[in-house]
């Protein structure tokens, strides 16, 4: 499928590569070609230049030869007595003819009137006998030879004298000399000394190659242009392809003439030498076949490269196919465990809610102590187990990545604050103290997981309060803001037994606890912080550990959070000029106080004693100052808070100005409180928005111990309750938590009795197991909500119970119609308060 656009991309290339390898081939073998061919040439051109020099040189030679010669004989004939014997001439001419034999003979004539001569003497080589010298050279008065012969009487030079055709072969010319005037008689030259020349002779020993072609012209001022002397050989002298022509000319020059030499040899293609040209062509296809084997090896390269990577692309698509198979096996594997842990979670909760219960129902009941040791161990034992179980649900769900975070809208202080709550009446117990310091700074509105963030910070605090036996633990936090982000970072600060540096790191991995016995000590599983850490994890911050051993632990956590819109920190209230009085044993409690005090503007006074209140109270009396509030911790060593404050009243103080400081909002404190008319009582550890709203009652007169009162309220009528449950002991249970409260209990034991049981009548409020069989709860409770819809009714509150605590299930909840969502197994407290909210 995918092969035509690899074909289509590798074509082109392959094209190219072979083109510029022709290319290449084809301009090298010209270049090699062109290189060698003028090789060849230039060197037959050297051979002709020399040939014809040659030639030339020979020619030269003779025709200056003949023109010393000429001028010899005339000097001769000038020099010898008036009528020199003609047999001393003739041996001269004889002479010469022998040592010059291209001169054909030569003559001695006397000029007439009418520009003939006449033979006076002559001389003729006796091996030419067939050249006749005429005696007497008639000349008309137009003749040219007449006006070259007057030409040769006029200077003392040799002349060229044109002889009429037919009287010597066509390749002689006469050159001609007068006799000088000393000798002449009369004073005027009338002799004239001429030689006949053959101008084949020449020629003849250079020209002996007739493969050249050679001209001579003869050329003067008294001839008219030039005239071809000789002619031999013709360049065109055999068939075949002619190459080249090649020409070469130089020209003899004397006084009165010159003559001109032209020689011309074509090049034949059989002539010249082709090894070179030979060489060169097989030098070229060499070249060529190399460049084309290397444009060839370039494209199987290619190919090879191609096919490799369909190969290598074939082998990603195959493990991409494989990845996906196993990634999906491992998405359904994964499904499968989380289902598995639900179901599993399910399943022990269900059992773990009975045992829990009913030990806590049998442990209300009267026991021997030895009873009522064995009813603890084993509610211990049910919780421990309890918070195992929850341990690992969570931490298997956040290893199978399935643990997704939620984004809502939340108050950080109010969950700091909550969380300390609930360990409120641990620390008491324990005979700790426990504060919380917020920054003023932290918003009160943010976005993130509110759930999981409360689960670190119990997980945190559980562990401060578990190893610490005496002292105190501070919940601090505050925010860095960045950008859109804001990064809350918290605090846990115990004096307990602190944690030795090299298992500093270990603790944050699973089942690790500092040593073996902490288990038996202590309790816990070892899975508190690796819960922790992942989670801090997934809230993209970070925890860690600062610790001292004796003397205690400090754990941080920073996460990051959104900012909500409107979520400016909360707005202090004013107490500027008020006077505060703080009393507390606890320096740290004592600066909170102090601290958040002042930020709304109060003047704070502290007693860290019942004694130093007594006597920071009367010296200010003494200079006629009072305090508008009193705030006092009712447990203090020595003098507690209630003997403080009666103290304080006795000096004068106003009761209904006394705020007391508590450690739980049952018991005896609030009695005593109420029975000496305080103006307000603070569960610790004390929350700024409770210090500030009780501070706020007390300075604008309202009437005094208002929130002290927590609790349900007291139901004025018996209100009806459905409990639908399949699990008999579950119903047992549920009812024996109810039994002493006032509510009628209707029971129904799956789905589907429930629907018709609402259709009957109309319930205050219903509480609906999730998984029964016949009908499950969510089916019930949407076919109750679809009845209410068609009849107009009230819609009822129904609280689902599940023994799932995960957020799918919840979800799921809602959205069949329940109103909110209890967990298995169900403690007595979490059921009377969610039904105390629901029924209000
Ligand atoms: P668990 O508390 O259930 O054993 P954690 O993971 O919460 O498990 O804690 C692991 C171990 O770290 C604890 O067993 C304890 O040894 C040590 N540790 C945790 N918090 C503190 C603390 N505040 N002070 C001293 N030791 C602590």
């Amino acid at each position: 499928m995918n092969q035509s656009p690899t074909h289509a991309a590798r074509n082109p290339s392959v094209f190219f590569y072979y083109s510029i390898a022709a290319a290449l081939g084809l301009a090298f073998s010209a270049v090699l070609l062109s290189l060698a061919w003028n090789n060849v040439v230039q060197s037959e051109s050297r051979a002709f230049a020399f040939e014809a020099l040659s030639v030339d040189e020979q020619a030269r030679k003779q025709v200056r030869a003949a023109d010393d010669s000429l001028r010899s004989a005339v000097s001769f004939l000038a020099a010898s007595s008036a009528s020199p014997a003609r047999s001393t001439f003739d041996a001269y001419c004889a002479d010469v003819l022998t040592q010059l034999p291209f001169i054909q003979g030569i003559a001695w004539y006397v000029h007439d009137a009418d520009a003939n001569l006449g033979l006076r003497r002559h001389a003729a080589c006796t091996s030419m006998a067939e050249i006749q010298i005429p005696p007497q050279l008639k000349a008309t008065a137009d003749d040219a030879m007449a006006s070259d012969i007057r030409a040769a009487l006029d200077v003392d030079a040799a002349t060229p004298v044109m002889l009429a055709r037919g009287f010597l072969s066509e390749s002689a010319y006469a050159l001609a000399r007068r006799v000088p005037l000393s000798h002449a008689s009369g004073g005027e030259a009338r002799e004239l000394v001429i030689y006949l020349i053959d101008a084949h002779r020449l020629v003849d020993a250079g020209a002996a190659d007739n493969s050249l072609a050679v001209e001579l012209y003869l050329e003067s001022e008294g001839l008219s242009g030039r005239r071809l002397l000789l002619r031999r050989g013709h360049p065109d002298r055999k068939p075949g392809l002619v190459i080249k022509t090649l020409e070469a000319s130089n020209q003899i020059r004397f006084d009165h003439y010159s003559l001109r030499f032209n020689a011309q040899r074509n090049l034949y293609w059989t002539e010249i030498d082709k090894r070179i040209p030979f060489t060169a062509l097989l030098l070229s296809a060499g070249v060529a076949l190399l460049l084309i084997a290397l444009a060839r090896a370039k494209e199987l390269q290619t190919r090879e490269l191609a096919a490799r990577n369909r190969v290598i692309e074939e082998q990603v698509a195959r493990q991409t196919r494989e990845l996906a198979q196993a990634r999906d096996v491992a998405l359904s594997a994964s499904k499968v465990k989380s289902d598995f842990l639900a179901s599993m979670s399910h399943e022990i909760r269900t059992p773990l809610n009975a045992i829990i219960g009913m030990a806590e129902l049998l442990g209300d009941t009267p026991l021997a102590v030895e009873q009522a040791r064995y009813v603890e161990v084993f509610k211990n034992a049910g919780e421990a187990l309890l918070s195992l179980v929850n341990d690992i649900l969570d931490l298997s769900k956040i290893e199978a990545g399935q643990l997704e975070l939620e984004q809502i809208a939340f108050d950080p202080r109010d969950l700091l604050e909550r969380a300390a709550d609930i360990y409120a009446l641990k620390v008491a117990e324990k005979g700790l103290e426990l504060a919380v310091q917020i920054d003023s700074h932290v918003p009160a509105l943010v976005i993130g997981d509110p759930s999981r963030l409360r689960q670190i910070i119990l997980n945190l605090l559980g562990n401060a309060i578990k190893f610490t036996q005496r002292g105190e633990i501070v919940l601090a936090a505050g925010v860095h803001p960045r950008d859109e982000e804001l990064r809350l970072h918290c605090s846990i600060t115990d004096t307990g037994i602190g944690i030795p540096p090299d298992k500093l790191d270990a603790i944050f991995g699973s089942f690790t606890q500092v040593d073996s016995s902490t288990t038996r000590k202590y309790g816990g599983t070892g899975l508190g912080l690796t819960i922790s850490k992942r989670l801090v994890e997934l809230m993209d911050g970070r925890i860690w550990v600062e610790s001292t051993p004796g003397r205690g632990s400090t754990f941080g956590i920073e996460v990051a959070l959104r900012v909500a819109a409107a979520s400016a920190a909360p707005p202090t209230p004013n107490f500027v000029g008020r006077s505060i009085l703080v009393i507390d044993d606890n320096a740290t409690n004592r600066l909170i106080l102090t601290q958040t005090l002042s930020v709304a503007g109060a003047r704070v006074h502290e007693a860290a004693s019942g004694a130093d209140a007594l006597r920071v109270f009367a010296a200010a009396k003494a200079r006629g100052m009072h305090f508008d509030i009193t705030l006092c911790d009712s447990q203090m060593p020595e003098m507690d808070g209630f003997t403080t404050i009666e103290g304080l009243i006795t000096q004068g103080a106003l009761a209904a100005s006394i705020i007391m400081l508590t450690s739980s909002s049952v018991g005896q404190d609030v009695a005593r409180a109420r029975g000496l008319q305080l103006g307000g009582l603070i569960i610790k550890p004390v929350k700024r928005k409770d210090l500030y709203t009780a501070l706020a009652q007390i300075l604008h007169h309202l009437p005094p111990m208002a929130r002290t009162e927590a609790g349900p309220e007291a139901p004025t009528r018996r209100r009806s309750l459905l409990l639908v449950e399949d699990n008999a002991d579950n119903r047992l249970l549920v009812k024996a938590y109810l039994s002493k409260e006032a509510y009628e209990i209707e029971e129904a034991e799956n789905g589907a009795e429930a629907v018709e049981r609402c259709q009957a009548r109309r319930y205050d409020l219903i509480l609906m197991d999730v998984q029964m069989p016949i009908m499950d709860g969510h089916a019930a409770t949407r076919a109750i909500r679809n009845f209410e819809l068609e009849t107009g009714r009230q819609p009822v509150p129904v609280l689902a119970l599940t023994a799932h605590a995960v957020k799918e299930e919840i979800d799921k909840s809602l959205a069949a119609g329940c109103t909110a969502h209890l967990t298995k197994p169900l403690k007595k407290q979490t059921l009377l308060d969610a039904l105390a909210k629901h029924l209000a």
